[in-house]
């Protein structure tokens, strides 16, 4: 595709306005089916409070305004007309509400209608679009997902707990995704088991086919530099790797089945130095502006194990992510409602060490597991969980400072997904307690915290080979800061998880540590906590 040249200007009045968000590129949206282009109009919005409150990576950022732009163009040369509002048009308002009265005042449509967004914030400002401006405005269902939030709000109602795994069972079962009859094909449900095998030397991993930038989204690299100068990240045309259009999607899709699809599973939850991506899928972010259907993605996998060409254990996992766990969190998401992102169930109040937005760090698998965030926007699920989110948990930082960069930092984020994943799986935040501190529930998405120390890091990476800190050390100097974090979070916490039977066999090895022992796990984590800028 040539160079974004803006849109066209479209004459009012028209009959229904309908807003497409970034991440509802799908063209099989049920708004879009709906469409008469002669009479109706799109209105697509690049504003700047999406990318600065937060803030959000350049790369995320340049990703998300790309995409939009392709997508623009793919509607116009589909018949529709675009009001496509970008982030360096004069007149841009730069908030949604403002852009929608603008558009309202040019265009006096007869009614608007959005997909329901993806994030709690917007969801309740285009509930206000009517009310506003008077003009009747429709939030429809999004059918990229394989569940409503009603439908998931039935399922959990009268439940004591949320569990994922229940949840999962019963999409397989009303899916009939990977079922023999009323039974889970190969006679388990779940393949975790087999999904934990590490690597001994550097593993030879197959090269990645990406999207080479045309020429839109390099325009779109040097407009975010230009009018968002200070976001966060690295980026260059180079190492711009993002598909942006339905295409290159499915190229991306079709990469992953053929070449990574087959030993994903078995090193699912593997690192290794420099192998960022290793046999991950690098779906996320085409899936979660919907330029990919999780449908196809299923039926991907399953034509791969149907041909014999991947395992079970590797399409289960994959499968389990987007049936089952991706649909659980939306579910969980907007059945907690808009106040979820701010709980903070253990109290932790820290600040975000400066090393997670420069990397600078002597920690050599925080190092590694930052490198591919600030140079690509991402990284796979366990660096995400047991490096990056664990180290904030145990260290005690807040966990909407360690959301917010989450949230910022990812191009395949979007607050659905990353709230849940954050503040309720990474952060075990998600409890609520009264004005006494009393618990009146307790965590939702998970029964225990991922809380590990560097044991965990060393058995599954070889980060701590060349690391200046020794991983069997808990205090002093020298210690791994996971050992230290760990234990001190344990020690702070002991009565946060007094009860929790998952967490028993633990808290007896804190009852064990010699007097000595704990006081220089204290002193060392005060200090370093000190150091980092989290007290
Ligand atoms: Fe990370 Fe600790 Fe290992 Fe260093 S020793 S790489 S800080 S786990």
């Amino acid at each position: 595709m040539t160079a974004f040249s803006g849109t066209p200007h479209i004459d009012g009045p028209v009959r229904r306005l309908v807003v497409v968000l970034g991440d509802q590129l799908n063209h099989d949206s049920m708004l879009l089916e709906d469409l008469e282009p002669d009479r109706d109009a799109v209105l697509m919005m690049e504003v700047r409070s999406e990318s600065m409150e937060g803030p959000s990576h350049r790369m995320r950022t340049a990703f998300f305004l790309s995409a939009m732009r392709h997508f623009a163009i793919e509607l116009e040369q589909g018949g529709h007309r675009v009001r496509y509002v970008a982030l360096d048009d004069p007149a841009n308002t730069h908030s949604f509400s403002g852009e929608v009265a603008r558009a309202i005042d040019d265009l006096r449509p007869d009614s608007i209608a959005v997909v329901r967004p993806g994030d709690w914030r917007v969801y309740l400002e285009a509930l206000s679009w009517h009310e506003r401006d008077g003009v009747p405005c429709e939030i429809v269902e999004d059918r990229h997902f394989l569940n409503t939030p009603e439908q998931f709000r039935a399922w959990a109602d009268g439940r004591k707990s949320l569990t994922m795994e229940y949840f999962y069972r019963e999409q397989r079962k009303r899916l009939g995704v990977l079922m023999d009859g009323n039974s889970p094909e190969g006679g388990r449900w779940n393949y975790d088991s087999d999904n934990r095998e590490i690597f001994r030397t550097t593993p030879e991993t197959p090269p990645i086919e990406v999207t080479i930038p045309d020429a839109i989204t390099t325009e779109v690299i040097t407009l975010v530099d230009r009018c968002l100068p200070g976001l966060p990240g690295r980026m260059s045309v180079d190492s711009f790797i993002w598909p942006v259009t339905r295409d290159d999607a499915r190229t991306g899709l079709r990469d992953f089945i053929e070449h990574r699809l087959p030993l994903f599973g078995k090193y699912e939850d593997a690192m290794w130095s420099g192998k960022h991506v290793l046999y991950h899928s690098l779906l996320s972010p085409a899936l979660n502006v919907h330029l990919l259907d999780p449908r196809e993605c299923v039926e991907a996998a399953l034509a791969a194990y149907k041909r014999g060409d991947a395992p079970l254990n590797s399409v289960e996992g994959f499968v389990r992510q987007l049936i089952g766990w991706r649909e659980f969190i939306r579910g969980v998401y907007w059945l907690e409602g808009p106040g979820y992102r701010d709980r903070n169930w253990m109290g932790q109040t820290g600040s975000l060490p400066d090393f997670y937005w420069s990397g600078e760090t002597d920690m050599t698998c925080v190092r590694e597991c930052l490198t591919p965030v600030l140079d690509h926007a991402w990284s796979h699920h366990i660096p995400r969980l047991m490096v990056l989110s664990n180290l904030a948990l145990i260290s005690g930082v807040s966990p909407r400072a360690i959301g917010d960069w989450f949230y910022g930092m990812y191009t395949d984020s979007v607050d659905w997904v990353t709230t849940p994943n954050t503040i309720g799986m990474a952060m075990h935040a998600d409890g609520e307690r009264d004005e006494t501190g009393r618990t009146v529930r307790l965590p939702v998405v998970g029964t225990k915290p991922y809380a590990a120390s560097g044991k965990y890091i060393s058995r599954m990476s070889n980060y701590c080979r060349d690391c200046v800190f020794d991983v069997n050390e808990r205090a002093g100097e020298h210690a791994c800061p996971f050992n230290t974090f760990y234990w001190d979070f344990l020690i702070r916490h002991r009565e946060t998880f007094r009860g929790n039977n998952r967490m028993a066999m633990i808290l007896k090895n804190v009852d064990r540590l010699d007097p000595a022992v704990r006081s220089a796990i204290s002193t060392r984590a005060r200090t370093l906590r000190t150091e980092w800028g989290i007290a």
